[in-house]
């Protein structure tokens, strides 16, 4: 059903009953609805303390923030003195709840359609998930509960560039990749404050790669965490293969990738191919060396990792290494701080006059070569796009320009115009054909 609504594969589908641990959110849409949709864990009647517990705590901590309930049955099954006792749970809070006969393809399942109506929460209505049937009765019990959309909803979305207003007030969307137990889930957890992804020492827990939303010093962020997955798919895969699927899933969904290290391990040339996928993929980079709590001779360690970075990642200079405790807490208000200035660098435009007075005197600092006795021209760049920046160099014979030269304007641009740590992408564009490289703009 999750999966449904929000269009992807984001849940497991799993036959297992309970595999649904953590708390999961998905922005799904039904035609023109639109919501946000929190998949929680099954409601055992458990001890608090225990795992079924805190999963239990979980489901009563999402029911709290929504504005709608719908309890999932399976039509096949009928129903089960579990179903009963979360629809008795479900009637003593104060929300409105649909009831949702699943399975309801076919014959099977008429007998626990009927049954359902028994748990006191109205008419059921029968669908399939997997199918996609009866998805026009939810529209329109949920419509009934919350109203019709406003008109324009359905307009075409407006595709225009953010203004650095639009990105600033945007929820940052973070991800934290790392190698296994790097400490990321404690990482998110102790951002998030809560209890929200279930750690503990029962292996595999994190079933799935979860997307949170939460507010940091009043700026709202949206979290990515994959650990999951790579948890899941351990068993089979190696480690490698999985790392970087891992990192491209995160990498789609974040602005800013937050790299996490363990100083106690230091830096290995896996995590170097991570960053290095980050940043290839465009995104905008931090490293946080963490479990700095439980390391020694910090100033040494700290100089050898950003050598070994500077050295590794030759490409991109100035990525931020911030020193963090995801246990203790210790400097992740910096790490945040960081996150949200570099995406504001990541999203800027710079004029193009500022540019093109730049570009002159970078041309005429170090000119381009000039093979065979004739000058390479470089006449004119624009900025084609925001997110990461990437650039447009017009000229002719660029063919002939050697990657050094490339090298040097990117690396001058980052340093001169506010780019440290960025990637930029630089495109070169010959005059014969002026209208190939034309920004959006
Ligand atoms: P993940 O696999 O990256 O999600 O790592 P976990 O969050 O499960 O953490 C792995 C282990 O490192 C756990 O035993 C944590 O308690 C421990 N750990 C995480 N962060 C810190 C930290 O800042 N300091 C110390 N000393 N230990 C940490």
């Amino acid at each position: 059903m999750f999966n449904r609504l929000v269009g992807k594969k984001l849940a497991l589908v799993d036959d297992t009953p309970g595999v649904t641990r953590d708390r999961r959110e998905g922005d799904g849409s039904l035609f023109d609805l639109e919501f946000t949709i929190v998949d929680t864990a099954g409601l055992e009647d458990a001890e608090a303390s225990t795992l079924a517990g805190r999963m239990r705590a979980q489901t009563e901590a999402a029911l709290d923030t929504a504005d709608l309930a719908v309890m999932v049955i399976d039509a096949r099954a009928g129903i089960t003195p579990l179903d009963r006792h979360f629809a008795g749970w479900l009637r003593a809070q104060d929300k409105p709840v649909l009831l949702l006969a699943n399975k309801a393809e076919g014959r099977m399942a008429e007998a626990g359609y009927y049954e359902a109506f028994a748990l006191g929460l109205g008419e059921p209505i029968a669908i399939s998930a997997e199918h996609g049937e009866g998805m026009a009765d939810l529209y329109q019990a949920i419509v009934k509960h919350v109203g019709l959309p406003p008109e324009d909803a359905f307009e075409e979305e407006d595709k225009s560039e953010p203004t650095p207003e639009e990105v600033a007030a945007a929820p940052l969307k973070l991800a934290v990749v790392g190698r296994p137990n790097a400490g990321k889930s404690t990482l998110i957890n102790k951002l998030l404050g809560e209890d929200r992804l279930v750690t503990g020492p029962e292996a595999g827990i994190t079933r799935d790669s979860i997307s949170v939303g939460w507010e940091w010093q009043g700026r709202p962020v949206r979290l990515i965490d994959t650990a999951g997955l790579r948890r899941r798919a351990r068993v089979t895969t190696k480690l490698e293969k999985l790392s970087a699927a891992d990192t491209r899933r995160a990498v789609d969904f974040a602005e800013v990738v937050v790299l996490l290290l363990d100083a106690t391990l230091g830096l290995e040339s896996q995590d170097l191919r991570i960053a290095d996928q980050v940043l290839q993929e465009g995104r905008a980079l931090v490293i946080a060396l963490n479990k700095w709590d439980s390391v020694e001779n910090h100033g040494e360690l700290y100089r050898g990792v950003a050598r070994a970075l500077e050295d590794g990642l030759s490409q991109v200079k100035g990525v931020p290494l911030i020193p963090v405790s995801a246990a203790t807490g210790k400097n992740l208000d910096t790490l945040l701080k960081a996150a949200f200035e570099i995406r504001d660098l990541w999203s800027r435009r710079v004029p193009t006059s500022r540019l093109n007075d730049w570009f002159a005197a970078a041309l005429e600092r170090n000119p381009p070569p000039a093979p065979g006795g004739k000058r390479i021209k470089l006449r004119y760049i624009t900025q084609a796009r925001i997110r990461p920046p990437s650039f447009i160099v017009f000229g002719n014979r660029l063919d002939e320009l050697p990657d050094s030269y490339q090298r040097y304007l990117v690396n001058l641009m980052r340093e001169e115009l506010g780019f440290m740590g960025v990637p930029i992408r630089l495109n070169f564009r010959s005059r014969e054909n002026p209208y190939a490289g034309k920004p959006r703009r």
